[in-house]
């Protein structure tokens, strides 16, 4: 698939090129390579694309790689965590990548807020919401990777047709299901920040508030007990 939209200066246009092809051995390093390999697999197409490829060579921000999901059974090691596109990443093909690294930011913050210094407790939790959201935001649209950059002459039309027709009923119907996974996570409401910058500070050996969960583990966090220290 050949295609070029704006970028984000007024004179910009990005251009991508996409193709499918069994895993590819190449040097990252060798970027005049990683051309040649884009310039072999387009080099009968029509259209711009000559003009493209030859606009590639001088490209100041070429950018050769292949598409792949992360899928690990755990996001963190000792005090290490994992989170956004190093720890599940959807592929542009989901079109969900932005909404899982904020997301996942918000709720390993939240957590690790919540859990008051307690990392192991706050990685557990922070899988334990994440998790569903991160398998159903995996999940690829129908067609998935075939469908994006299809190799056959039908299969071409087929997708350009789809394309063209991404504002009408059923393909409209089909991306509005794929968006609204963005949503499909009950967020909890951390409020321990807000409610350290409310308060009081603490006077010298008087223990800091903690943070309790509703049993649900997803609703929101209370304040629990406010003491002195033993
Ligand atoms: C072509 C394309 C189209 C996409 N389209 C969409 C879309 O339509 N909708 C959507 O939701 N998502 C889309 N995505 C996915 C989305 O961009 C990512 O999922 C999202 O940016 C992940 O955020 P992140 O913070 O995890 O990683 P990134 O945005 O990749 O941020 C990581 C940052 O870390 C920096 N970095 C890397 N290594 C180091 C290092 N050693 N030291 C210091 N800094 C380092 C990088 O320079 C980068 O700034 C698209 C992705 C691509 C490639």
């Amino acid at each position: 698939m050949v295609r070029s939209t704006s970028g984000r200066l007024p004179c910009e246009i990005k251009a991508g090129f996409s193709f499918r092809s069994p895993p590819l051995a190449y040097d990252r390093r060798d970027v005049a390579a990683q051309q040649d390999v884009v310039a072999r697999h387009f080099a009968h197409v029509g259209w711009e694309t000559p003009r493209l490829l030859r606009a590639m060579r001088t490209a100041p921000d070429f950018l050769f790689d292949s598409m792949g999901q992360v899928r690990l059974d755990s996001w963190s090691r000792g005090s290490v965590a994992l989170l956004g596109d190093a720890g599940y990443c959807a592929t542009p093909l989901t079109g969900l990548g932005t909404s899982l690294a904020l997301v996942g930011a918000y709720v390993l913050a939240g957590e690790l807020a919540a859990t008051e210094g307690d990392h192991g407790a706050a990685f557990r939790r922070y899988d334990t919401v994440m998790r569903p959201y991160v398998s159903q935001a995996q999940q690829l649209p129908p067609g998935g990777a075939a469908g994006y950059a299809p190799s056959g002459r039908l299969g071409i039309r087929l997708r350009d047709l789809s394309m063209r027709s991404m504002t009408r009923w059923p393909m409209r119907n089909l991306l509005a299901a794929q968006f609204a996974k963005a949503g499909c996570i009950a967020l909890p409401e951390y409020r321990l920040a807000t409610d350290i910058r409310d308060r009081p500070q603490p006077r010298a050996g008087e223990r800091v508030d903690r943070v309790e969960r509703t049993p649900d583990g997803l609703g929101t966090p209370h304040r629990m007990s406010v003491g002195t220290e033993d």
